[in-house]
């Protein structure tokens, strides 16, 4: 069987709803992967910019710190012992600086806190030949000092009143060595696997969680160029490692160095599944309700039309009226239909009675027919009720048509037959059996009514003049029925017989049947 309207709404309504719902998720989806992405950008950035700033204060703190003690120490240059005390003061108190050191301006080291066993040695590290050789605070890239570590050199030069250069006050600060970088960085340890690095002018790796990859160069990271390009901000990339990462930026002025805080795409992503999961189970209580309005919306929409085509399966046109099947009709299309059937059965019915009506009726005098006639008789069996019948010829009827033609005869008969009609009562029935026998049955009426009934039908005719200037006479036999005695073709074989004795005994007579 095909499948129904219902079907087919409530398969549209679900394929639609599935496009909904699974468009708007996913839109949902791109805006919150956007959203999460574009905060833990954010979020990496803020956290640079704020270890950058951090990093920064600690080192003019630093600076401030050495430059405090620079009169002390041009003091007592010469006394290395008092020297020593300063910087072991200066190392308690400013806590930054992995050692101190104060290095003539012959490169032999003076003293140094703690004894790390350099005292005077000529030092010919980097960082101290630059240092030596600038003349003037700075804080040196990363290099390898004397005693083999990777280091960096804040050192700001010492002159005399004479403004004669007597050398300089160094702190260092030990790259792969607890540190106040790492003190400051290490807070920023997080379980999904975010980081931070930091690298210097040169993009060499001076903090990074892992020790072993300090003091290599990740110049070729995207956004390591755009820190040497002394920007910040935040990008989206993916790092030497190949690994794809949400990373931060921050450019630090005093040092020259970048701050970057990064953290992986995934973990950045993570919590985009949950949203999404919430999101499905927030949406799903108004899809379940909307499915369950649609259902019932479609139930309503094809419902006048499955009833219209169950009463039309099931029901003869003819018989049974759409309307009384209660075919609702709310809405155009249905009402449409509904109305156009019932027209259309009405017309049928009018039909059928017309060509039932023209099937049973004599179609020249409008009387009733030999079919009709034979319906009516075996009605009136039926009942077991007596009734009278009157058999009509017309006389010498043959010389009408001759005389005046055969149209003329069809008028006699109609004449006759509208005669007829008007003399008898509303039960009563007139038949053109043929040619030109009548016949009027009478229910319920005795033979002498149905004598008297011909008798007065006859001196009508007989008193007639008809449209050729002429008078006719009819014959007529009557007979009344003998209930459970005889059939009808007896008797209107005996009725027959009487009319054929009202002809034969001169005509323009009525002859009852004994
Ligand atoms: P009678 O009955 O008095 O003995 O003489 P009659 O001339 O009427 O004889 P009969 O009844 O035998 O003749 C019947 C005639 O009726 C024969 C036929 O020409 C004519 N007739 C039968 N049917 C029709 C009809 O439909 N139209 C016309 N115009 N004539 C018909
Ligand atoms: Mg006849
Ligand atoms: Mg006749």
């Amino acid at each position: 069987m095909n499948k129904t309207l219902k079907f087919w709404i409530l398969t549209l309504i679900t394929f639609t709803m599935i496009a909904i719902l699974s468009s708007s998720l996913f839109s949902s989806y791109l805006v919150t992967k956007k959203s999460l992405i574009e905060k833990s950008l954010e979020q990496n950035e803020m956290y640079a910019l704020k270890l950058a700033k951090m990093s920064e204060e600690v080192f003019k703190a630093m600076e401030a710190n050495l430059e405090a003690r620079k009169p002390d120490v041009i003091d007592h240059i010469e006394n290395p012992e008092e020297l020593t005390k300063i910087l072991d003061q200066l190392l308690i108190s400013g806590k930054n600086f992995n050692s101190l050191s104060v290095i003539g301006s012959d490169s032999i080291a003076i003293a140094t806190s703690p004894n790390i066993g350099i005292t005077g040695n000529k030092i010919e590290s980097e960082g101290v030949e630059e240092a030596l050789r600038k003349k003037e605070s700075i804080i040196t890239k990363p290099y390898k000092a004397v005693t083999g570590r990777l280091l960096i050199l804040v050192s700001t030069p010492l002159f005399d009143d004479s403004n004669t250069y007597l050398g300089m006050l160094n702190g260092t600060i030990y790259l792969q060595e607890d540190n106040f970088i790492q003190n400051i960085l290490a807070e920023h340890f997080s379980e999904d696997g975010s980081y931070v690095f930091v690298v210097d002018e040169l993009g060499t790796l001076i903090y990074h969680p892992d020790k072993m990859r300090i003091g290599e160069n990740v110049s070729e990271n995207r956004v390591i160029q755009s820190l040497l390009n002394r920007k910040s901000g935040a990008q989206e990339l993916y790092n030497t490692q190949g690994t794809h990462l949400l990373a931060g930026y921050s450019y630090i002025p005093e040092s020259k160095w970048g701050v970057v805080s990064q953290t992986p795409y995934e973990s950045g992503l993570q919590p985009l599944s949950g949203i999404m999961t919430k999101m499905f189970f927030y949406t799903l209580p108004f899809v379940i309700l909307f499915f369950v309005l649609a259902y019932l919306l479609s139930e309503k929409l094809a419902s006048p039309l499955k009833n219209l085509a169950i009463s039309t399966m099931n029901s003869n046109l003819g018989d049974v009226s759409v309307q009384n099947l209660k075919v609702s009709t709310w809405y155009f299309e249905a009402k449409q239909l509904t109305e156009t059937i019932e027209n259309y059965r009405k017309l049928q019915e009018e039909v059928v009675a017309n060509f039932k009506d023209l099937s049973l009726t004599d179609p020249l005098t409008r009387l009733k027919n030999r079919r009709y006639s034979e319906l009516f008789f075996a009605d009136l069996l039926e009942q077991k009720n007596s009734f009278s019948i009157i058999s009509i010829d017309i006389d010498h009827f043959k010389k009408v048509n001759d005389e005046f033609g055969h149209q003329i005869g069809d008028e006699t008969l109609q004449f006759l037959a509208s005669k007829m009609m008007s003399s008898v009562s509303e039960k009563d029935v007139c038949v053109r059996l043929g040619g030109e026998e009548f016949v009027i049955i009478l229910p319920n009426s005795s033979l002498d009514e149905a004598y008297i009934q011909a008798e007065k039908l006859r001196k009508e005719i007989e008193n007639s003049i008809l449209s050729m200037n002429r008078k006719i006479t009819i014959s007529a036999g009557v007979g009344e029925y003998k209930v459970n005695k005889e059939n009808v073709i007896e008797l209107l074989h005996r009725v027959d017989e009487a009319l054929y004795v009202a002809k034969s005994e001169g005509r323009n007579k009525t002859v009852i049947s004994p």
